[in-house]
């Protein structure tokens, strides 16, 4: 079928229900083109894309500077595996490392591996340094992938009850709470594992102060301090990393969504204490290959060309005032992760309203929205998702 052949939408479902595991949640909506903020569907309809392949492709769809890069790796070399050097990881690992703080980088291909080596390091850490401590502190609400020690450390049990029995060491405490986190810590405490934004969890900042006192709390009783940022990394909230809005660094940090700007691709940084992986202990065929790498230095390069971060914060501001303007309950986030909540539980059918009204957004629960687009997203751009997105209120 040539590329602007489409089955009828009815029949195409169909298809997908035959071959395809039925694990996703797919909103009535089929795409097949994205350029910029926008993306298309068989039609040739286009929509204002508010959600960004859920907070990945930073840079918009197809930029010219990631396709440019895609293509001219793809000439040169696409894979060889860990057993020999190759120049674009050492380069993003370097850039990675000046952006973020003092450490080394393993580079792996999605949120859900980053978070795993995340665990590992942790467990390893406990081993080595505090007597076999293994328990790893993580929030009801978050979220971390879906592996099975990923299921585990995120918060949501009905991702996790159909798997057990669950790696054992997860203890989980009301987010937000540096109290709970104090009085679960013990003897056998190696870590604790947070994101610095819920983010599947509906878009809850950490409250102020609280970064800044499980740090202290990390540091008082020799513990290392992991942070999620899959989702809040990279420029998302208006800071390269959401950690630096509390002035506060990690010990290890994940990072994957935002970091190929849409192509796969994943790392960890972990400080010197907790750089404890040694040949052996970990790997991944497809971690750091050529092709991932470059296309990830080029997104940070684009990044860095275009002031994007300083733009997010800026936009995020205009955004949070479309959110209120919509006059729901609870309008939150920080810079361009933003959500609100229906009094009542319309929230699928609205995101549904909206795909009719030509923008795109996303139900988390039944009753939250929430919006994490492109940072190249315009003043302009927000106007136009605000009027959609009340049009979308009175249909
Ligand atoms: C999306 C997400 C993950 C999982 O990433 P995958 O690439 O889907 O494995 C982990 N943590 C956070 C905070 C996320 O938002």
């Amino acid at each position: 079928m040539s590329a602007d052949e489409h089955l009828p939408f009815a029949e195409f479902q169909e298809l997908e229900q035959k071959y395809v595991m039925q694990t996703g949640k797919h909103q009535p909506l089929r795409v097949v083109r994205g350029e910029g903020m926008h993306l298309y569907d068989a039609e040739g309809r286009q929509y204002l894309d508010l959600m960004a392949g859920i907070a990945v492709n930073v840079l918009g769809h197809c930029h010219p500077a990631v396709v440019e890069t895609l293509e001219r790796q793809a000439r040169l070399l696409i894979h060889s595996s860990d057993l020999y050097y190759t120049e674009p990881k050492v380069l993003l690992a370097k850039r990675l490392v000046e952006l973020a703080f003092p450490s080394r980088v393993f580079l792996t291909n999605s949120g859900a591996e980053a978070n795993e080596t995340a665990i590992k390091i942790a467990r390893k850490w406990g081993k080595k340094n505090k007597d076999g401590a293994f328990e790893i502190i993580s929030a009801f609400g978050a979220f971390h992938g879906r592996t099975l020690a990923a299921v585990t450390a995120g918060g949501k049990a009905a991702y996790s009850k159909w798997f057990e029995p669950l790696p054992p060491g997860f203890i989980h405490v009301p987010f937000n709470d540096l109290a709970a986190i104090k009085a679960v810590t013990n003897d056998r405490t190696a870590a604790v594992f947070l994101e610095p934004v819920l983010g599947e969890g509906g878009v809850h900042p950490a409250a102020p102060g609280y970064l800044e006192g499980v740090r202290k709390w990390c540091d008082e009783k020799d513990i290392l301090l992991i942070l999620d940022e899959v989702q809040t990394g990279l420029g998302r909230t208006g800071r390269w990393f959401a950690h630096q809005h509390a002035g506060i660094t990690p010990d290890v940090m994940t990072l994957a969504k935002a970091l190929g700007g849409g192509f796969p691709i994943a790392a960890v940084l972990a400080v010197p204490k907790a750089d404890v992986l040694e040949p052996g202990d970990h790997g991944s065929t497809f971690g750091g290959n050529p092709l991932a790498c470059s296309v990830a230095l080029t997104v940070l390069e684009v990044m860095e060309r275009e002031h994007l971060v300083e733009h997010a914060a800026e936009m995020g501001d205009l955004l949070q005032e479309a959110v209120e303007s919509l006059g729901q309950q609870d309008a939150r986030g920080i810079g361009l992760m933003r959500a609100f909540n229906f009094a009542e539980p319309i929230a699928k059918a609205y995101q549904n309203r909206c795909i009719e009204q030509g923008v795109l957004v996303n139900a988390t629960d039944d009753n939250t929205v929430r919006m994490v687009p492109p940072l190249i997203i315009s003043e302009a751009d927000i106007e136009v998702a605000q009027d959609r997105l009340k049009a979308a209120l009175k249909t």
